[in-house]
């Protein structure tokens, strides 16, 4: 691995808070997936992983996309049933 990924991969990317002490984890994307010590307690820890990450935000996107669509054929059927019941 030459310098320059080197630098990529230990780039911090977050602060994690630690599930034990609360304290902040800087952790790195050779980190992401992996589980570790906190240096502060001790405790185990999993640090989340990237794609992970990703992927839940795709996810909490698509669940907004889906209630807006479901509100959008509510609104759609009530104005039918109104347009008929005003015929
Ligand atoms: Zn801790």
């Amino acid at each position: 691995m030459d310098d320059i990924s080197q630098e990529r991969v230990h780039k911090v990317v977050e602060n994690l808070p630690c599930p034990h002490c609360r304290k902040p984890i800087e952790y790195t994307l050779a980190h992401a997936g992996r589980a570790g010590k906190c240096p502060s307690c001790g405790e185990d820890v999993r640090m989340p992983g990237r794609d992970l990450a990703v992927l839940e935000e795709v996810r909490d996107l698509l669940a907004k996309i889906c209630n807006m669509a479901v509100v959008l054929i509510i609104l759609a059927i009530l104005q039918f049933l109104l347009f008929i019941v005003s015929r």
